[in-house]
């Protein structure tokens, strides 16, 4: 079997996780199978790195950032292989441009185009164990991107993909996916699956527990993932395109405190505003989620949306520039709310989901912001002080009554 095993930044953050790691890939290795090891950077490099960046030049190039980030990476790789030889097991690290994992051009977000599998391959084929950076690509002048925040489990999908895996693991330090995030929720419950549609809307709308965009990829290429823990040996939770486990309403509860809401007030009540605010935003790449809009007065209407917070400036920089244009009377941006989601394949077949969350709210006295729904999510968005105790009343609504 060909494995792909990727551990996040808490599984390598020091020494002893490290050699705990690379005895764990070992005891696959010794039973005959190829193994891919990809890894984050250890511990809370990455933050350390950015307000490192932050220090120097608050508006640093993005080339240069990524640059500075992709260290990360490199140095897990590079003791990990150290800690394999150790232990007498040959193993070599390739950073993304060894590997060639080739990727577009936009720095901080940049998405896999194709990668190249030879070198890999052949490493594997000479018995070694081969270990990848997480988190990093090349685009096409040869220069070192990053895909985003918790990246690295894109890398490992975007890999098992590439070479035709036969397993996925995506190790972390949680027993798997979990009905909201057993940090915040002490009653959240371990899945024991759960489908891709479910764990991509999850994902986006707030449960690091996966990158979004490896849920998306793991669908496409129809990657079965499966997400455990590092530190024991729990069964953990299978994502994958069918589950058996009929029944469940809501798979789970997602938050998001990185969300900013932007108002733009008193455009003109006619067709086309709508059309031309979000393009002109789409046009700079600002990703807009909730929206809302509401009756002004005399003949105008205000509209309001959430973006991430890192995306807030930008788009209120592009709606003031274009103020006259756009007929905006004024635009204003609020930072402290959060969203969060209900989720789950159940509710397209069942009434009064959307009724139940908005009375666990109501029982816990939280005001609802804004309302947004899909087919298989609900997503409210309210202050942010209220977030843990709202978490909390929404998720004991579905699992625990
Ligand atoms: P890694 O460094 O291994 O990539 P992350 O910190 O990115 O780990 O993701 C794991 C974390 O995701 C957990 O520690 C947990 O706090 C958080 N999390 C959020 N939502 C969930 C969820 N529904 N199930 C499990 N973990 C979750
Ligand atoms: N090191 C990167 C981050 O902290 C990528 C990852 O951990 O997946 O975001
Ligand atoms: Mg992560």
């Amino acid at each position: 079997m060909l494995i792909v095993k990727k551990f996040g930044g808490t599984s390598v953050a020091d020494a002893e996780r490290i050699d705990a790691v690379a005895d764990r890939c070992i005891e696959d290795y010794r039973k005959g199978h190829q193994i891919v090891v990809v890894l984050s950077a250890m511990g809370k490099t990455t933050d350390a790195l950015l307000t490192r960046a932050q220090a120097i030049n608050p508006n640093a190039p993005k080339r240069e950032v990524d640059m500075l980030l992709a260290t990360g990476e490199q140095t897990s790789v590079a003791l990990m292989a150290m800690a394999m030889a150790a232990k007498g097991v040959p193993a070599i690290s390739l950073n993304a441009f060894q590997v060639a994992m080739h990727t577009t051009s936009r720095y901080g977000d940049a998405r896999f185009k194709r990668i190249d599998t030879e070198r890999i391959t052949n490493e594997l084929d000479s018995g070694r164990i081969v270990i990848v950076t997480g988190f990093q690509g090349i685009n096409r002048r040869d220069d070192v991107t990053t895909l985003g925040r918790g990246g690295s489990d894109t890398t490992a999908v975007a890999l098992a993909a590439a070479l035709r895996a036969d397993a996925c693991e995506i190790y972390t330090d949680v027993e798997g996916v979990y009905t909201a995030d057993p940090r915040v929720v002490p009653g959240a419950r371990k899945l024991k699956e759960i489908t891709y549609d479910e764990m991509l809307e999850l994902a986006t709308l707030g449960a690091k527990v996966l990158h979004n965009r490896s849920v998306g990829l793991a669908k496409k290429y129809r990657v079965t993932l499966v997400v455990r823990s590092s530190m024991n040996r729990a069964e953990g939770t299978v994502v994958k395109e069918v589950c058996d486990v009929e029944g469940m309403l809501v798979s789970g509860v997602a938050v998001d405190k990185n969300a900013a809401r932007i108002a733009v007030l008193g455009v003109k009540n006619e067709p086309g505003v709508a059309f031309r605010i979000f393009d002109e935003l789409a046009k700079h790449g600002i990703n807009v989620d909730v929206i809302l809009q509401s009756i002004g007065r005399d003949e105008t209407k205000d509209i309001s949306f959430t973006v991430d917070q890192e995306q807030a400036k930008e788009a209120v920089k592009v709606l003031k520039e274009n103020q006259q244009r756009l007929t905006i009377a004024e635009v204003k941006e609020e930072k402290n709310v959060a969203k969060l989601s209900i989720v789950g394949a159940g509710m397209q077949t069942n009434a009064g989901v959307a009724a139940k969350m908005f009375e666990a709210l109501f029982d816990v006295g939280v005001n609802i912001r804004m309302i947004a729904t899909s087919e298989i999510r609900i997503t409210v968005l309210i202050d942010l002080e209220d977030v843990d105790i709202a978490t909390r009343a929404v998720h004991d609504k579905f699992f625990h009554e």
